[in-house]
């Protein structure tokens, strides 16, 4: 890791070359609170002062909701081919706990098999991260996600008067070397990064106590009472998978031409929540109850990826707590798994 800085002048310059030189993707103001990352053509569009996003930026560029993945010809022989998209591009301005959920992600799509269309568009996108103000239902700090430790090429913390910047590739130190008029970083400003982290990380005010969540699952895994409290208002929407940074199950499905010679396969997100995700042939559904899809979704965040991969399947974002309209809330469960078993 190479530690640098950025003076505020410099830093627009640094930016809008980026922008003239690369696809780079940012956060725009959609509404009042809610920014999306968008294709950035001018400086003035770009807005790093965020809080929200509803659909997480990298997980909406390198897995996007609804994907062709192969098409194919039906004549005298089978023709198939692979649709594999990628171009160089620069996400900017995303934050810790998304990075840290892309970190998932690239474990996912890369463990037992190798997704090439998820890896070729990884491999090309150039990541800028930003430290971004927490909302009131981020817990990111209790996941341990509030910090990105890799993942990134380039990482910017906005200091008074400057920016911090850690740089993590080769590819990343290119950029600045070539782009950016930095410094090396001095003790002074080690001193003030610090200072900035120890505050920044007293903003996030969400916590769960995730330490004992492991075996206090095993404890109240049987407990029907609880978990039909905990789900009593869920509608089975879906939405609390869909905003997720770390959520990556699809469902693949086929769209043949009406001639029954040409098609196409596509995936598309899918949901754990929504009673048609355990159905089967014949008409079984291997979970129909609310109350056991959330357990099985709290079960495979909390527990079966830590088992996996020795990380959580949750980066503590509050994206799911702010999408849920039943005001189920993932931090306040995991609290009263702890409370429960300690009555
Ligand atoms: S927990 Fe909330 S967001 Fe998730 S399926 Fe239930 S109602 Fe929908
Ligand atoms: S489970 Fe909820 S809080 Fe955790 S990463 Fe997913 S959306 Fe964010």
């Amino acid at each position: 890791m190479l530690y640098k800085v950025l003076d505020k002048d410099p830093y627009k310059d640094f930016i809008k070359t980026l922008i003239s030189k690369y696809e780079f993707i940012g956060p725009k103001k959609k509404d009042r609170s809610v920014h999306d990352f968008v294709t950035i053509k001018n400086i003035s569009e770009l807005d790093t002062n965020y809080m929200r996003t509803t659909i997480p930026p990298a997980k909406k560029l390198l897995f996007p909701p609804d994907e062709e993945l192969v098409t194919y010809e039906i004549e005298k022989k089978i023709e198939v081919r692979p649709m594999v998209e990628s171009s160089e591009k620069i996400l900017f301005g995303i934050s810790a706990w998304d990075i840290n959920g892309m970190n998932f992600l690239d474990r996912v799509f890369t463990t037992d098999f190798i997704d090439e269309n998820y890896i070729s568009k990884r491999k090309k996108l150039i990541v800028i991260g930003m430290d971004i103000e927490p909302t009131e239902t981020n817990f990111s700090m209790s996941m341990g996600a509030e910090y990105a430790k890799d993942g990134f090429d380039i990482y910017l913390t906005e200091l008074k008067d400057k920016y911090f910047i850690r740089v993590a590739t080769a590819r990343g130190n290119k950029i600045v070397e070539k782009y950016a008029k930095i410094r090396d970083a001095s003790s002074e400003d080690f001193k003030k990064y610090n200072k900035f982290m120890d505050n920044y990380r007293k903003k996030f005010k969400m916590s769960a106590d995730i330490n004992s969540f492991y075996y206090d699952f095993e404890s109240i895994y049987d407990n029907g009472d609880f978990w039909k409290r905990v789900a009593k208002n869920c509608y089975s929407c879906g939405s609390c998978n869909l905003v997720c940074p770390t959520c990556f199950c699809f469902n693949v499905k086929d769209d043949i031409e009406i001639n029954l010679k040409s098609g196409s396969k596509s995936r598309e997100w899918d949901s754990c929540m929504i009673p048609e995700y355990g159905l089967v042939a014949g008409g079984h559904n291997f979970r129909p109850d609310k109350e056991n899809r959330l357990k099985q979704r709290y079960r495979c965040k909390l527990k079966t990826f830590l088992d996996k991969f020795g990380k959580y399947a949750c980066v503590g974002c509050g994206r799911c707590i702010e999408a849920c309209l039943a005001k189920i809330n993932i931090a306040e469960d995991i609290n009263s798994v702890k409370k429960e078993v300690s009555v």
